[in-house]
């Protein structure tokens, strides 16, 4: 599906001052940089603008601030640093975000300049989308860009605020990520395989709801798919169940069968008697789960079974691991499929913060078509939602 709104190359950014929301909430130690995945995200679009000559006001939010004034520890400083690094680009840095000093260090932003800003949630009222808050952003430059997919579902001052008073457009990440995360449900390349894990169906039953619609084939795997087991009448032991959610995933299974979309559930599981590192796995059957055992990853026939299929697939979606993969004995699963995914030439969607950090844990990264930069807002596109942030944008 083409993304339906205007982005920086639709607007004459040429001698503009632009103020761009960016998601640079990056994990920090020590006030240093420790994965800067989403600052590299961003330098495109900060590239191209630099490139066409318009002056840049970067501003983001960083962690969770208490809303009332400057926090050393949450400070965007770092990041303004990480990416001069990244660039080359001489970046300024202003310890302020909405006062006197701010407003007056955008307005001395000439074209070729690239200032951020300090973190935007250092106020409550960004959080509010207080009309004052936008005015503010809106007061600083002459256009505003959302590049911020990991906030876009968030009606906030600094995403959706700005919007109501100077043009509003999309960046090149935003533009992408929605692409290609509604893409798969417009025209997938088919065999169109899902694959949705984790730990609870009640987390992601929009996200089912939604692939099954689209998808060929759903793949059901970790702690979820006992509740699933639960609506096919199979005792779990003391696995992860949600008792609340067995109707609506026994609706689910009803629905696929409906729709012609294949539901693929573990045939078999590794249990054990208590989750902790130091449990010991053993396979059982999925009819077979004994009362004092729980689920902690998918079994070998399974793993198969779960491969084959991934293989077979020319568009892939994975969100949610297969297992416990944080814990070395119940990670086999997760990388089992994950490498399957990586060995294919299908078009590979990951999203989901976990599902990334197995990712990235097993080294698969590059093997991947596209790596989704937002948790929350890439599962509601997944789920069929529109994203506030891309809805307050221009129309294309
Ligand atoms: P994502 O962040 O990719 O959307 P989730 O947050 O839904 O994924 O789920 C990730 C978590 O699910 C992981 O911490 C993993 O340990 C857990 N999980 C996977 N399988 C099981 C299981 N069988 N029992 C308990 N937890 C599980
Ligand atoms: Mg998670």
């Amino acid at each position: 599906m083409a993304f339906t709104k205007k982005t920086v190359r639709d607007i004459d950014v040429d001698g503009k001052r632009i103020i761009m929301r960016v998601d640079f909430n990056v994990p920090l130690k020590d006030g240093v940089v420790t994965d800067d995945t989403r600052i590299r995200a961003a330098i495109p679009t900060i590239q191209y603008l630099k490139e066409h000559n318009a002056g840049i006001i970067l501003m983001s939010h960083l962690g969770r601030p208490k809303g009332d004034g400057f926090e050393a520890a949450l400070s965007l400083r770092p990041a303004a640093e990480k990416l001069a690094e990244l660039t080359g680009y001489d970046v300024k840095f202003i310890e302020s975000t909405y006062d006197d000093a701010a407003a007056e260090a955008c307005a001395a932003v000439k074209p070729g300049d690239i200032l951020v800003l300090e973190n935007v949630r250092f106020l409550k009222a960004e959080k509010k989308n207080d009309p004052e808050v936008a005015k503010k952003f809106a007061s600083y430059a002459d256009i505003f860009v959302l590049d911020a997919f990991g906030t876009a579902h968030r009606a906030q001052g600094s995403v959706v605020g700005a919007a109501e008073f100077i043009p509003a457009v999309a960046g090149f990440l935003l533009e992408k990520e929605v692409d290609t995360l509604t893409g798969i449900f417009a025209e997938p390349e088919r065999p169109f395989v899902a694959v949705v894990g984790g730990s609870k169906v009640s987390s992601k039953i929009g996200v089912l709801d939604h692939l099954i619609d689209s998808a060929d084939t759903l793949i059901i795997g970790g702690g979820m798919a006992y509740t699933f087991f639960l609506a096919k009448g199979y005792s779990v032991g003391t696995s992860l169940q949600e008792p609340d959610w067995i109707e609506r995933a026994g609706e689910m299974l009803k629905k696929a069968e409906e729709k012609g979309c294949k539901i693929l559930l573990p045939v078999d599981n590794i249990v054990a008697d208590h989750f902790g590192e130091d449990a010991v796995g053993e396979v059982v059957a999925s009819d077979a789960i004994p009362d004092d055992r729980m689920g902690m990853d998918i079994g070998p026939e399974t793993e198969k079974l779960y491969c084959d299929a991934v293989k077979a697939a020319k568009t892939v979606f994975w969100n949610g691991p297969m297992g416990v993969f944080e814990m070395e004995q119940f990670s086999h699963g997760t990388k089992a499929v994950a490498e399957a995914i990586a060995d294919s030439d299908c078009t590979s969607i990951i999203g989901g913060g976990d599902s990334v950090a197995a990712i990235n844990k097993f080294g698969l990264a590059d093997k991947m078509s596209w790596i989704s930069t937002g948790g929350g807002a890439s599962m509601e596109l997944v789920e069929g939602k529109a994203l506030p942030g891309v809805e307050a944008l221009l129309d294309a």
